[in-house]
């Protein structure tokens, strides 16, 4: 029997993929979906952040018109970064249009010098960033907005990441942009699938019944690699001939009881941040035009806001507005001091009195998203623990060993936690795909 741990959507996915082949999905929580859940407050929904399906594979496109048959808008993108009282359309690097003219100047002159120098391959995320935009780009956003993200000094991270993430366009593509051309398609997600009716989790619950076998509340509590045996928390155990893992790669390191000392030790050095997601309903239609919007200055605590109730009018109710606020921290810097939570580990709470709502709210106000005059009809924050994987030099160098001895031990660790990566729903879904089709070759 394969074992699958978690049902989010790169655990559904397997399991879908699967198809006849005997599994059995093992999920902690009492809901299928990881950080594709939706969570409905005082008439609004709201998701763990923006989750947002960007298709660039026709598989995942059509497979996810087949879950949800007839189930999904698609939306064009409305991103801005938000930069000294100004809206500049995302991605800042091709619309310098929007800038005061000094800094117009020296974003472009900058980046055209950064194109005309000898280039070696860049050491670090900070050198990378230098050669491929230049010095007026990178001290007014790509610095800032970076370092406030990733909450330490950017030549710890390597650029592997950036090729599919951050769009590099042409000098022609930034000259144009500086006079004033708007790029709407540039980008890994000019737009992007949301399901019409509620939630993101109306897209993986809807797997659920299309696959088999799938028990909540179940945690996988230890594994013996040995024996190919699960352990449960009543001393349940089952034996697997495979198993898939899609849960965190350093949680499931420590499930191993028979795990190598190298490995223990390789563990502590796997770095990830973690994401405070803030969650705002407010009783006025329309407080911004835009999807989301980036913030690269230090005054805002937060990198990115997004407005829910602009993705789908089944958001929230008639008359007001709903808005997801990411900020990132350490993962052991517990932010209780701040917003109130005896555990940012596992609390989520509500409530328009935490310090963090307070601070956030004044921050809103500041950019003149909010208004003093508004009412704040409920405030819910939610915790995300794993929520970016640092891509640093231990990192290039040792996870592929790791998921490799794995591997020769029958333990597949896929998904974007599962195989500390930066990815997305789609990824999550091919991955599921790719590992089922697999096993079921093999078994053959
Ligand atoms: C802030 C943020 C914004 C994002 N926005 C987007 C977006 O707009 N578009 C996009 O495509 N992607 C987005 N993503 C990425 C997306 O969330 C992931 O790619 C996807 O959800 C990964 O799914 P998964 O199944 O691999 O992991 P998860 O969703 O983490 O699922 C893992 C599952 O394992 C379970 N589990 C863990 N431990 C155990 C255990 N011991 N026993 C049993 N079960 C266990 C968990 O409860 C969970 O259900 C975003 C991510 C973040 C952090």
């Amino acid at each position: 029997m394969i074992a699958i741990i978690g049902a989010g959507l790169s655990g559904l996915s397997t399991a879908y993929h699967l198809k006849d082949t005997e599994y059995a999905v093992f999920e902690k929580e009492e809901e299928a979906g990881g950080l594709c859940r939706s969570v409905k407050r005082d008439g609004f929904t709201f998701d763990y952040t923006g989750h947002f399906l960007h298709t660039r594979h026709p598989y995942a496109e059509k497979l996810a018109e087949e879950i949800l048959p007839e189930g999904f808008n698609r939306i064009q993108r409305r991103a801005f970064i938000y930069l000294q009282g100004r809206y500049i359309p995302y991605p800042f690097q091709a619309h310098t249009y929007s800038l005061p003219q000094d800094m117009r100047k020296e974003c472009v002159m900058g980046f055209i010098d950064a194109q005309n120098q000898e280039k070696s391959p860049p050491e670090n995320f900070l050198d990378w960033i230098n050669q491929t935009f230049g010095e007026g780009m990178a001290k007014y956003f790509f610095i800032p907005y970076n370092e406030k993200f990733w909450k330490m000094n950017l030549r710890e991270l390597t650029p592997e990441w950036t090729s599919w993430s951050i769009p590099q366009p042409t000098t022609e593509e930034v000259l144009k942009g500086d006079e004033g051309f708007r790029y709407e398609q540039m980008g890994y997600n000019p737009s992007f699938l949301y399901p019409k009716r509620g939630g993101i989790e109306l897209f993986t619950k809807a797997f659920l019944p299309q696959v088999r076998n799938v028990t909540f509340r179940k945690p996988v509590n230890g594994i013996s690699m040995k024996d190919k045996r699960l352990l449960f928390e009543n001393g349940e155990e089952v034996t697997y001939t495979t198993l898939i893992s899609t849960c965190p790669l350093p949680h499931l390191l420590d499930l191993i009881e028979d795990l190598p000392r190298d490995l223990r030790e390789a563990r502590e050095q796997l770095r990830y941040i973690s994401v405070i997601n803030l969650n705002l309903g407010i009783s006025r239609d329309k407080v911004s035009d835009c999807h989301w919007i980036y913030f690269p200055e230090k005054e805002f605590p937060f990198y990115r806001v997004g407005f829910f109730s602009n993705i789908s009018y089944a958001l929230a109710p008639p008359g007001t507005s709903s808005l997801y606020v990411e900020i990132t921290h350490h993962p052991l810097e517990m932010r209780n001091a701040e917003c109130g939570m005896r555990n940012v580990e596992t609390c989520s709470t509500e409530g328009g009195s935490l310090p963090i709502v307070k601070e956030t709210i004044k921050g809103l106000i500041q950019c003149g998203i909010l208004k003093s005059s508004d009412e704040l009809v409920t405030a819910l924050v939610i915790p995300i623990p794993y929520a970016y994987v640092v891509y640093d030099e231990f990192r290039k160098e040792n996870l592929s060993a790791i998921l490799e001895f794995l591997k020769g031990n029958g333990i597949y660790s896929i998904g974007r936690y599962g195989a500390w990566e930066y990815s997305t729903m789609e990824d999550a879904i091919l991955r599921g795909k790719a590992v089922a089709e697999e096993l079921s070759e093999r078994l053959r």
